[in-house]
């Protein structure tokens, strides 16, 4: 009998392991389980098509010659079955099942496998603040929190943005809100930015040449609070030093105030 290789996560890893697993065995029956209605995109992209350089989402989920690599792509080119919107709850490892169930329609399915390939990637780390759980406020890690803040940058209601930390993803953030004409205000806990891959003294300079191009860079400083409107709607940041305060101005459009 075919040998079952089931997968659960369907973006980098869990593609290139099912890719893997069809190359070892190309009789094995390889299946992936993905939670999220996308597979094999480049979350690196994400920044990227929120700043508009890239246009269309497709371009981060398309092969070098422009095929999008989708659920009948897996299916016709590389012989593996896709799940899309499917979210795997949990493991019988008796019987070696998978159960899952459809996140739009609710309906439950047991995947039977031989070999099990967990993949399921990372959560954004949400710090302990009081208040983020206010509208407007947004972490990015899959295509999905992607489109969520192309969305609300796009209603061009947005005029200023904090970010909140300033790893890499943070400043790549501060980078696409720059471009889209927002003003950008980055608050970093420790005393320079970029302080897991930049020692200080490199750190300093980066801050110097982000502050050169007009984004505000706060660090040494810890966000304690956000404050929402009476309807939840993110309006201040409170730091150990400072309020942001939500209503700013477009970056040259001086008349202009808004969120
Ligand atoms: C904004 C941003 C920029 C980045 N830039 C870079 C970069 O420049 N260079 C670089 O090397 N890396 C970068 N990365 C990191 C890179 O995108 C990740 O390392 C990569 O996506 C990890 O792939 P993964 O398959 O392990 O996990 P993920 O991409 O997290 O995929 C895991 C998938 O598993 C699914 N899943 C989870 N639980 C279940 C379940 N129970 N059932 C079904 N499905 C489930 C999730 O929905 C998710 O789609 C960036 C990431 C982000 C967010």
């Amino acid at each position: 009998m075919n040998k079952k290789v089931l997968i659960i996560g369907g973006v980098a890893a869990g593609c290139k392991a099912a890719a893997r697993s069809k190359r070892l065995d190309a009789e094995a029956e390889v299946t992936i389980l993905e939670k999220g209605g996308i597979v094999s995109y480049g979350g690196c992209g994400l920044p990227y098509f929120i700043s508009d350089v890239i246009k269309d989402e497709k371009e981060l989920m398309s092969t070098a010659i422009g095929v999008v690599r989708d659920a009948s792509y897996f299916k016709n080119v590389k012989g593996v079955t896709v799940h899309i919107n499917t979210c795997a709850e949990e493991i019988d490892r008796q019987k070696k099942v998978v159960k899952a169930v459809h996140v739009a329609t609710g309906e439950r399915k047991e995947f039977p496998y031989d070999k099990l390939i967990l993949a399921v990637g990372g959560e954004p780390v949400i710090p302990p603040i009081e208040g983020v759980q206010l509208r407007g406020i947004y972490t990015l890690r899959t295509i999905e929190d992607g489109f969520k803040i192309k969305t609300r940058v796009a209603e061009k209601s947005v005029r200023k943005a904090v970010i909140v930390g300033s790893g890499l993803i943070g400043m790549e953030m501060a980078e696409a809100f720059y471009h889209r004409g927002i003003d950008v205000t980055v608050v970093e806990m420790l005393d320079w930015i970029y302080p897991a891959v930049l020692d200080k003294d490199m750190g300093l300079l980066a801050a110097r040449y982000v502050s050169q191009k007009g984004i505000h860079v706060y660090t040494g400083e810890k966000v304690l609070r956000c404050e929402g409107s009476k309807d939840g709607l993110i309006q201040r940041v409170i730091t150990d030093k400072r309020e942001l305060k939500s209503r700013a101005c477009h970056r040259g459009d001086p008349g202009h105030s808004g969120e």
